[in-house]
């Protein structure tokens, strides 16, 4: 629902701009024509990179075959901390039960840490990732460091920063550039339609006095409401911009902010961070669609995907 709204939003913008500002101020000079070319290329790329946003997988970990769907946090194990029944290795050994009963070998301690009905992790991950993996009670299997359940989406999203319904789809690991790509879009088309508007209130149009009264009356109307909903939107992304650039740039994701569990991983370079999250290339190429991100299979999931 949210997401026609932003695809109506993003029309109407199209059609005042052309059809009510630029045809009645600009249409006896070549401005007009290479204005109209631009803004429509503007509203192109912040559809293509909504689509790109809303179709990529943001980084959803595959379920074993074995996970089973579980409706609400149950366990045998309690947690700590249900909001979206993440079990840390160290809060599983907190509630440990002791000794390990007989006949339960393969359910039970990787290192001495109880997995309650969870198979332990195999493969060749080193045992600093294996202990920063949680359990996903809900998914019913072992996630990768970082990872967190989204209700909406139903399964756990690496380095998941928020759940977006102008995109219908979370923001994680692997969509983060396109959804950066997305706000820069629309920003810039906001700046845009509000420069021209502001331009025809300011600019004299002499052919508009012989306009009837009620097509100079429609034409202030659809001004004033594009000025609206430039400036609304035109804030609203920028502040989006600055939080994920915020985010990025910290290496903490918005859940991790919530939590206040960034600040325990060790420090990495600013431009290694940008390069992790928009690919490689100039900074040109992270806003328009030059490339796309290319994920390698990740050892962790192969090995999620493994256990039996
Ligand atoms: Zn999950
Ligand atoms: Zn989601």
């Amino acid at each position: 629902m949210v997401v026609i709204l932003a695809y109506v939003c993003l029309m109407y913008a199209d059609y005042v701009v052309v059809s009510w500002l630029i045809l009645r101020h600009l249409t006896d000079n070549l401005w007009g024509a290479v204005h109209a070319v631009i803004f429509n290329i503007c509203i192109f790329m912040a559809f293509f990179a909504h689509a790109r946003c809303m179709l990529t997988d943001p980084g959803i970990i595959p379920r074993p075959e074995n996970a089973k769907d579980k409706p609400s946090c149950q366990s045998e194990v309690p947690q700590p901390d249900s909001s979206d029944c993440p079990s840390t290795a160290a809060a599983t050994l907190a509630v440990s039960p002791s000794p390990q009963p007989e006949g339960t070998d393969s359910h039970y301690a990787y290192s001495g840490i109880y997995l309650g009905a969870y198979p332990r992790p195999r493969g060749s991950l080193d045992p600093d990732t294996i202990k920063a993996m949680t359990i996903c009670q809900r998914c019913d299997m072992y996630r990768p460091p970082r990872a967190h359940h989204c209700r909406t989406c139903q399964g756990c999203v690496r380095k998941m920063d928020h759940h977006c319904p102008w995109i219908n789809n979370c923001v994680g690991a692997f969509n983060q550039k396109y959804f950066l790509q997305f706000l820069v879009w629309v920003s810039i088309t906001s700046l845009y339609a509000g420069s021209i508007a502001l331009f025809s209130w300011l600019a004299d149009c002499p052919g508009c006095r012989s306009e009837p009264e009620a097509t100079r009356h429609m034409a202030l109307m659809h001004t004033v409401i594009l000025a609206v909903e430039s400036c609304l939107f035109g804030g609203f992304t920028l502040v989006m911009i600055l939080d994920q650039m915020s985010a990025i740039l910290k290496d903490e994701t918005g859940i991790e902010s919530l939590k206040r569990t960034g600040a325990f991983r060790p420090h990495t370079s600013r431009r290694l961070l940008l390069r992790e999250a928009c690919g490689p290339g100039t900074p040109l190429c992270w806003i328009f669609p030059c490339q796309s991100l290319n994920h390698q299979p990740i050892e962790e999931t192969k090995m999620i995907t493994t256990l039996v």
